[in-house]
């Protein structure tokens, strides 16, 4: 039965990337550099288009990659209307914030992390000092936070009003069996809508980038799964699942379900296959299928047997050739290879969308 299912998933799988290929090429055309250009490149989720900008603009001033990546997704989270990351991210359960951020830096070949992180909105700065100044490489819950204040960080409340308003409908919404009740018409019979499952918001921002000396850093930030289980962490501040740098080869990041990239620890794998010689488009793809392939809990699966949740893949190599690839097809990603303004471009996918 298991093996059945294993072969039937496969068949889907490869089914789905050959039901690709044609936006695979456009992804392989749209991603090709011209020869003459300057390697340095920036790229990003989606949310990442002011992000990728500013990190160009400060490669082209002569920026080290990781000073540039960090300072591109510090706009993201010091905006309160971005859901996904820092201030104003989405909170956990019970209606408090907590962030988790990774980075990674090509030439040193250092990286550091926080997770579950409170009340700190730039927790991929807080990341950025656990690497530079512990022994230690990631730091979680209250003693992130006790760092973030030693090194003079100043706690603040990241709920903003319209994240709070979201949370308490989720809440209200939730189940008929608790004791919270959503705004309702005071003679109705029956009060509350329950949300489907599958509409919980997650995003996060991974931004990557070659800089003109040619190394290779990466970061990765969020406020992770929306009312997630406290303490819940996600595959953003885990190296070697929402990031990795290798600056001989090049980086990979990730957004979407976290649980699912953590399974599979997609970015390192990414990376080795960029060094197999893999375009990043297709190493992203190959990381997706595998994804695909490995999930076998019938509750994740749709009728066809295709993941229910969708995961996203950035990656660059050295040369500053990048690409991107999704489980799912409709997904774009942020790029900016030395223009004043960033541009999106569409992902390759594994499975089209229907609509
Ligand atoms: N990957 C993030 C996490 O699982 C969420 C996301 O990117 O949507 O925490």
């Amino acid at each position: 039965m298991t093996l059945k299912r294993r072969d039937f998933l496969r068949s889907a799988t490869l089914a789905g990337a050959a039901a690709a290929l044609p936006s695979t090429l456009q992804g392989a055309i749209a991603t090709a550099r011209p020869s003459s250009a300057s390697r340095a490149v920036v790229i990003a989720s989606a949310n990442g288009l002011k992000a990728t900008s500013e990190a160009m603009q400060m490669i082209k001033n002569g920026s080290d990659a990781l000073d540039a990546v960090i300072a591109g997704v510090n706009i993201v989270e010091d905006d309160p209307n971005d859901n996904s990351v820092g201030y104003g991210g989405l909170p956990n359960e019970e209606g408090d914030v907590e962030l988790d951020s990774s980075v990674m830096h090509g030439p040193s070949g250092r990286g550091g992390a926080v997770a579950s992180l409170r009340n700190i909105k730039n927790p991929s700065k807080v990341a950025r000092l656990v690497m530079e100044r512990t022994d230690h490489v990631l730091l979680v819950g209250d003693g992130a936070l006790r760092f973030a204040k030693a090194h003079g960080f100043k706690e603040e409340d990241l709920l903003t009003e319209e994240s709070r308003k979201i949370w308490l409908k989720w809440k209200e919404n939730l189940s008929r069996e608790d004791d919270w009740l959503p705004p309702h018409d005071i003679d109705a019979a029956d009060v509350g809508e329950t949300m489907p499952r599958w509409e919980r918001t997650t995003g996060t921002i991974n931004c990557n980038a070659v800089d003109l000396k040619g190394n290779v850093s990466g970061c990765t930030t969020t406020s992770g799964l929306a009312f997630k289980i406290p303490g819940r962490v996600g595959d953003s501040p885990i190296l070697g699942a929402g990031l990795y740098v290798d600056n001989e080869v090049g980086a990979a990041g990730s957004t979407g379900r976290g649980e699912a990239n953590l399974l599979s620890c997609s970015s390192v794998m990414i990376v080795e296959f960029m060094r197999q010689g893999r375009s990043p488009q297709d190493a992203c793809l190959m990381a997706c299928e595998r994804i695909a392939g490995r999930t076998r809990e019938k509750r994740l699966l749709d009728a066809k047997g295709r993941p229910r949740f969708n995961v996203n893949f950035y990656a660059i190599n050295k040369a500053g050739d990048f690409g991107g690839a999704a489980i799912w097809s409709g997904a774009r990603f942020a790029v900016n290879t030395g223009e004043p303004e960033s541009r999106l471009v569409e992902m390759a996918h594994l499975y089209q969308r229907e609509r």
